[in-house]
């Protein structure tokens, strides 16, 4: 069903125990559409309250739940995806208007996050069960029975506010037990829509929660003692904020970070098919991707042309709203965050990097006020400047010179993050240099955004990742624990 996007959303509810709840906070933000620089709704920022009542209701409701045979749990996994598919549409242009990338991009976005609902529901048949053996000892029989542990809280970033919960939410509920989710209070409207999916398919009140807000609700997650666990997807410095206080409190925690992403061309690659993937690992949602390539690391004598094709590639996308005809990148999700990437890229004019292609005078006539920043090329980067170190999270990219493939895995394991790289080549040789040799939790070979599908693990290294399990389909762990039980008869 398509339902035209709405114009405002006014005042976002809680959702807690199957019931639509208005904040009592006083605390409220503006939700933006980037594109129009419109106020699109209003986000309360939850009291600690609020957040706690959400946790007791979801622990009230984990009492029930997990006594549901786990076949019974599948069925709503199963008509959560059939619902997912209804409004996959609408639920992608909601992700455009508020979020800023294209339709096509949030069609994406909606279609992993499906994905992962499947790859949950597989779960269930097969990496649920336990193990046993018969006969450890005489007349002795040994097992490990998984359980689900009760309520954790799922914190959840701006720039895939449909995708990123659900890397979660759907391990966390078919083995058992419940979740109050925090979306972005940058990107809010998606997860309030998708709480119709909840409703419509009954899923019984409390399992999934949904509670708006910044700090606070966080901070909650991290101290109530109902708490088993929390998922964090966001920035390196929020990131560690949580892992320790997730550790003070003795919780489990994933926490998955920034990251600095690195692609190498060698002088062997097909530069037909390298120019298209670069283009889009750069500039795709704007740089606002976890996974987004930053440094582009060219080896040897095809740098003057990569350089040249790339510029000149990246030059004919079309800016605009995401929700138009025809349009490759939208703007940056906010205006402080658009300041914050033109920032960097006056501190890459200052340390001496060379702007090939300048994005911050575009102009885009229909949509004056919108956040938007053109490509942004830099030559003669070196690993040392800020502008190669850091996040940016924009439209920019830093291209660096390498003598040697030994040159440029260096750069990259010199990095503090660690979540992505990826190389260009026909040689296996050097595929396979690579993939041994690089410090990084995701690895593209002749692909340029390295993203792992649902049913495998995504994670990164380093800076990008604080804990032991990653996302996706490693969170069995992190959403069960396991009793050893030794029966004598
Ligand atoms: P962010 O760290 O600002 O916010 C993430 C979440 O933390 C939000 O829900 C926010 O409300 C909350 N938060 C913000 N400040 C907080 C504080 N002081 N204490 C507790 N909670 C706080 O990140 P963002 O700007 O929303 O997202 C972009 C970042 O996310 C980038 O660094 C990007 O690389 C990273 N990211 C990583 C992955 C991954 O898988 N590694 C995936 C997507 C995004």
């Amino acid at each position: 069903m398509l339902e035209e996007v709405q114009k405002n959303y006014g005042k976002l509810k809680f959702y807690i125990n199957g019931q639509r709840v208005e904040s009592k906070t006083e605390t409220w933000g503006n939700v933006y559409n980037p594109a129009k620089d419109e106020v699109i709704a209003q986000v309360p920022f939850s009291t600690r309250d609020e957040a706690r009542e959400a946790i007791q209701f979801a622990q009230e409701a984990f009492e029930k739940w997990r006594e549901l045979p786990i076949t019974t749990r599948l069925q709503y996994l199963f008509m959560i995806k059939f619902k997912l598919e209804e409004y996959y549409e609408t639920l992608s242009r909601i992700v455009t208007q508020n979020h800023g990338k294209t339709i096509h991009e949030a069609r994406g976005e909606l279609r992993r996050a499906i994905e992962s609902v499947e790859s949950a529901i597989s779960v269930a048949y097969t990496l649920a069960k336990g193990e046993h053996l018969d006969q450890v000892s005489q007349d002795v029989d040994e097992s490990v029975v998984r359980e689900p542990l009760g309520v954790f809280g799922i914190v959840t970033p701006f720039n895939f506010p449909v995708m990123v919960p659900f890397w979660f939410i759907p391990f966390a509920i078919v083995l058992g037990n419940t979740v109050v989710v925090k979306p972005s209070e940058i990107t809010p409207i998606a997860m309030d829509y998708v709480v119709r999916v909840f409703e419509e398919v009954k899923l019984p009140q409390g399992v999934v929660n949904v509670v708006h807000g910044a700090k606070d609700v966080v901070d909650e997650f991290l101290s109530n003692r109902l708490v088993q666990g929390v998922t964090f997807v966001g920035s390196t410095r929020v990131g560690r904020y949580v892992y320790e206080g997730a550790g003070r409190f003795g919780k489990r925690a994933i926490v998955q970070a920034g990251a600095k992403n690195f692609v190498v061309v060698m002088p062997d690659a097909d530069l037909n098919r390298v120019i298209p993937s670069i283009v889009s690992a750069f500039f795709g949602n704007a740089g606002q991707r976890c996974l987004a390539a930053a440094n582009l690391v060219v080896v040897g004598s095809v740098y003057d042309e990569v350089k040249r094709k790339f510029v000149e590639a990246s030059r004919q996308l079309r800016l605009g709203y995401g929700l138009d005809e025809g349009v490759d990148m939208g703007p940056l999700v906010t205006m402080d965050a658009k300041r914050r990437v033109v920032g960097y890229i006056e501190k890459g004019v200052g340390e001496g990097a060379k702007l090939l292609l300048d994005g911050r005078g575009v102009v885009v006539s229909d949509y004056p006020r919108g956040y938007f920043l053109g490509p942004t090329i830099f030559d003669e980067v070196t690993p040392e400047m800020v502008i190669a170190r850091e996040e940016i999270f924009g439209p920019v990219a830093c291209i660096i010179r390498a003598k040697s493939l030994d040159e440029a895995i260096d750069m990259i394991n010199g990095s503090n993050y660690g979540n992505a790289a990826s190389i260009f080549t026909s040689s296996g040789y050097y595929a396979r240099k690579f993939r041994r040799e690089v410090n990084a939790g995701n690895i593209g070979i002749n692909v340029g955004v390295a993203q792992p599908m649902a049913f495998f693990p995504f994670g990164g290294r380093k800076e990008s990742f604080f804990g032991v399990l990653h996302g996706q389909m490693d969170s069995v762990d992190f959403f069960t624990d396991r009793k050893v039980v030794i029966e004598r008869w």
